[in-house]
Order: C-alpha cells, then structure tokens, then sequence
C-alpha cells in the first residue's frame, strides 16, 4: 500500500488492508525498526503535529525510481524516491524523425544527470507510442540496453497507458476507484481502471479509444481500418482542419471566437463524447479523464465532450459522473513510469545499504 500510495496514517493502513489498527501498529513498529518504513518527512510539524495523524512512508534512502516517456516528438525523463518525491526531471523535443538510438541516448544523458552518485537506482519504467505488440523490437532494443547499462529490472508499456496510471496515482483521477482515462494527442489512446486496478485485457491493448469505429465508411485511419476516432480527432488532424500551427494557435483562435476552430473543436469533441459515452454505457465507471495536448484548449474542448456523453450515455451511467482534465501536464507519461514500477510487487525496493538511516531514524523516534 506505501507503494502505491507513497504515504498512509496507520488508520488508513488499517482499512486499506481490511487488518486490525492494533496489527497494523504491530507491523509498522517492526518495519520502522527494521528501517524499511519511517515517518512521513513532508508530512505534520510544529504544535499541529499532536492533532495530525503521524504518515508513514517507505525509507527515501531506498534510491531512486525513473520514469521515461519517447513520444513521437520528445524524450522526458523524470526520477523519484520510493515516497513519490519528484527529485528531478528533464526534458528535450526532436524531429519525428528522429532514430531510436539518439532517442535512447538523450534518455540515459538525462538519467546519469538526475540519478544523484550515492543514490542506488531502483528500476526503470519507460513508456513509448502505438501498440505495445507492434514494437515488441523496439521495446525489446530498449529494455536490453538500459538493463545492460544500469543493472536495474526495466519495464515498459504505451505511453497513453503510463500517462493514465499517473493520473490515476497523482492527478485528476486519484480519488476515483473507476477511470476511463482518453489521451488526446496525434494517437488516442487511454487507460481503463475497473476498481482500482488497471485492466488491459488479452493482449494488452484494452483502453484503445482511437480505435473506436464511428464510420465504417469514413476516412482510412492508419490502423487501416476506417472511420476510427482517431482519423478524426487525432491532433494534426485537427490542427490542419483548423487552419492552426500549434495547439497554442488553436486556443488562441478559439479565445477569439474564430467561427472555423469552434467548428472543427466541436466537431472532434462530440466525436469523443459520443465514443466515451458509449464506453461509460458498457462500463459503468464513475469518471473519465481527458488528458493529452489537445486538453491545452481547455474548456473548449471539456465543455463539448461532457455535452456529448451526457447527451449519448445510458441516463444510469451519466448521474453522477465525473468529467475531468488531467492535471499532470507534459510529465505524466514519465511519472506512468515511476507508477509502473511502483505497482509492480516484482520488483524489490532495496533495503538500504547502510546502518547510518537506521541509526537516523531511531534517533528521530527517540
Ligand atoms: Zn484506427
């Protein structure tokens, strides 16, 4: 739960494992003793600190988590500590076009710079575009390298996904149990949380909302079916539709009542609300989250799709839902990483190496 959660009141620790308060207690007491779990650092101080209840974390001195997201167009990398304390990140766009071993490169540049030298690295968790069976080279390609290079476990997954389960963990979809999450981006892809656990079905690929057929007869998507959500509402779709250069330029024109980027914006936003509506029918989730660039135009976009589900959704699935922007910006396919890696029991966070953050925290208790 610490994991997942970074940190938790003994109380909460209690009614998320269904365990008794006093085993819980127990337990906490034993991994404080151990080093393996200390008291929260960002958490309670000064005279409120009697009336707050005490959060337990695992121990910072763990090491370091790195998330990394290759989108088509940029390279993020963000590190954390095993509380979910964000240490650094860093960033750096290039071409399309550019080759996967540059991409690569910028990757570990920006690890070496944020993984501080006393630090231990834990485990990387990267994310990439498209379907995660297409690439199975290129994930492969990476994932050797990196494991190589770091000597740490290594995980991968779609970048949509990663950006969803940041969002589910830290951002507008954290206090849900269910989440369809849509990102909006030149692909749509999306993640789905069933309580409180990311389902990806068969293959792997559950969450495709781009993928939707909305025409048998529309245009080719680059799927190769046709009339897939995406071929419509995909971000240079849109763009070029509008006359716009850039998502900025598209909100511009839409603050100024451009009559041509309303049109083209309502357009693709009833196409996503109908698509999300018809998921919610199925579903029955409590929220959706859109994230992505094109969220950029804010709420001329939120206010169409929510018009459009509430309009198209079965009347039981609607009440009540909750229709939100991401909050994670640019980073959150990087923090899927972290998230990952987080939630994956296969992977130990070390105990640490030394004495002294024992010696620390008994010191602190005393
Ligand atoms: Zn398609």
């Amino acid at each position: 739960m610490l994991r997942v959660r970074g940190s938790a009141s003994r109380a909460q620790l209690a009614a998320g494992t269904r365990l008794s308060r006093a085993t819980i207690s127990e337990i906490a007491a034993d991994l404080r003793r151990s080093g393996l779990i200390v008291r929260s650092q960002g958490g309670s101080s000064g005279r409120r600190a009697g009336r707050i209840p005490e959060l337990l974390t695992l121990n910072p001195d763990f090491g370091v988590i790195v998330g990394v997201e290759f989108s088509h167009t940029r390279v993020t990398v963000i590190a954390t500590d095993a509380t979910h304390r964000i240490i650094g990140s860093k960033t750096r766009d290039h071409d399309r076009e550019e080759p996967w071993p540059q991409r690569l490169g910028s990757a570990v540049g920006f690890i070496d710079a944020l993984v501080p030298s006393r630090a231990p690295l834990i485990a990387i968790g990267f994310g990439v575009p498209g379907a995660i069976a297409g690439r199975a080279g290129v994930l492969a390609g990476i994932a050797r390298q990196l494991t190589e290079r770091y000597g740490v476990p290594v995980r991968s997954e779609n970048n949509a996904r990663l950006a969803g389960l940041a969002e589910f963990s830290w951002g507008a979809g954290q206090d849900m149990n269910d989440l369809i999450y849509v990102r909006l981006s030149e692909g749509v892809g999306g993640l789905l949380i069933l309580d409180d656990e990311p389902r990806l079905g068969t293959t792997g690929a559950a969450g495709e909302f781009g993928h939707v057929c909305l025409d048998p007869n529309g245009p080719v998507c680059r799927c190769t079916n046709r009339g897939c959500l995406e071929a419509y509402v995909g971000l240079r779709t849109v763009l070029s539709r509008a006359g716009a250069e850039s998502v900025n330029a598209l909100r511009d024109a839409l603050d100024r009542d451009e009559p041509r980027a309303h049109a083209v914006v309502a357009d693709a936003g009833a196409r996503i609300g109908l698509v999300l509506a018809n998921a919610c029918s199925v579903l029955d989730v409590s929220s959706v989250v859109l994230g992505g660039p094109f969220t950029q135009v804010g709420d001329h976009l939120l206010r169409i799709v929510r018009q459009s589900i509430m309009r198209h959704a079965h009347s039981g699935s609607a009440d009540g839902l909750r229709i939100r922007l991401a909050e994670l910006g640019s980073v959150d396919g990087a923090l899927g990483g972290v998230a990952l890696v987080l939630r994956d029991h296969t992977i130990p966070l070390a105990i640490p190496a030394t004495s002294a953050s024992k010696r620390s925290e008994e010191a602190r208790t005393a």
